[in-house]
């Protein structure tokens, strides 16, 4: 199989309709990266910044994170990078923020983290912003936020690294070429404000490991409850479609970075609800190129759009039949 899926690398994910489907990977270290070429995938839809600062007993020096971030863009060789911003505190605790452990939140995945600490901490922010427009100069930035409930933290955040680029121009430093910015739709909140986001940014990605995790109420590290909630449930495959429907016609990107996008039934019911976007582990990006050039789009998508008005009773079960009738 690893010799079949080195053979797509250099093979682009049509549909067999002729849809081109964006299969990008995710990643966070700076050793992650040579997996691009490997792969072929078409970039990273998700650079998790927040492996340098987990690593480290220190708060990494904002030069170490330029560095970083410059190696990372040096070595994509082109291919876009979206780099999303710290998502640390709650339980990915680090030593250096005193005082704002996971011990002191109850409920950590909910807690201060991510965006919340960031906007709070804002020395932190306006370094890694320093960092990122730096590590960036003469080329495209791409910036994502994590774990956004209303459309005024992205604002801020989006300010802190205006401000920040101002800075750099009147030193007459060399500026990215372009600056655009995007969030995490993770908290379901922002799915019901999403027309007053839209106008403000250039992407939107689905991070479904916490979606799901909000939306069923269910601890996505509680092993208790790992097979308990199904990504092909019918609470979160409504819900992905409405926000697919809600994006029609929009200039936005919208993609999906969470894990489910790896899986093969749930990639199918996705693409089957219009997500043409994906970034994944790396080891799922040749199955899922190998999936995508398997599948014809009006089938799916009239299958998907009938199953969404009446949900099978198991939505796995019908999807998998409908996938080995279909010779996927
Ligand atoms: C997610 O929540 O789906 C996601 C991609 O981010 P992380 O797994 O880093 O929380
Ligand atoms: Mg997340």
């Amino acid at each position: 199989r690893a010799a079949a899926y080195a053979e797509l690398r250099d093979v682009e994910p049509f549909t067999r309709d002729g849809t081109r489907i964006t299969v990008m990977m995710n990643a966070g270290l700076r050793d992650d990266v040579s997996a691009l070429q490997l792969t072929g995938a078409d970039g990273i839809g998700l650079f998790r910044t927040e492996f340098q600062f987990l690593v480290s007993s220190t708060l990494p020096a904002r030069d170490r994170q330029m560095r970083l971030y410059r190696d990372v863009l040096d070595a994509a060789d082109g291919k876009p990078v979206i780099f999303r911003t710290v998502d640390i505190g709650g339980d990915k605790a680090v030593p250096y923020l005193d005082n704002h452990t996971a011990e002191k939140d109850e409920n950590p995945a909910m807690g201060w983290r991510a965006l919340r600490l960031s906007l709070e901490r804002e020395g932190l922010l306006k370094a890694q912003a320093r960092a990122l427009l730096e590590a960036a100069a003469g080329r495209q930035l791409s910036v994502m936020f994590p774990m956004v409930s209303e459309p005024w933290e992205f604002d801020a955040a989006k300010a802190i690294f205006e401000e920040q680029a101002d800075f750099l121009r009147d030193r007459r430093k060399l500026m990215p070429e372009s600056i655009e910015y995007g969030c995490m739709l993770e908290v379901p909140s922002l799915a019901e404000v999403l027309d007053i986001l839209l106008p403000k940014l250039s992407f939107i990605s689905i991070g479904t490991n916490d979606l799901t995790q909000f939306l069923f109420a269910a601890d996505r590290a509680n092993p208790k409850l790992a097979e308990r909630y199904d990504w092909l449930s019918p609470a979160i495959l409504r819900f992905l479609a409405r926000i697919a429907k809600n994006m029609v016609g929009s200039q936005v990107r919208i993609g999906v970075c969470g894990e489910m996008g790896g899986r093969r039934l749930e990639a199918l019911a996705l693409m089957g609800l219009g997500y043409t976007r994906f970034s994944i582990t790396p080891a799922a990006v040749g199955p899922i190129k190998e999936l995508v050039r398997k599948v014809y789009l009006p089938d799916l998508t009239k299958q998907m759009q009938q199953w969404m008005m009446s949900p099978p009773p198991d939505m796995r079960a019908a999807l998998a039949h409908w996938a080995e009738t279909n010779g996927i």
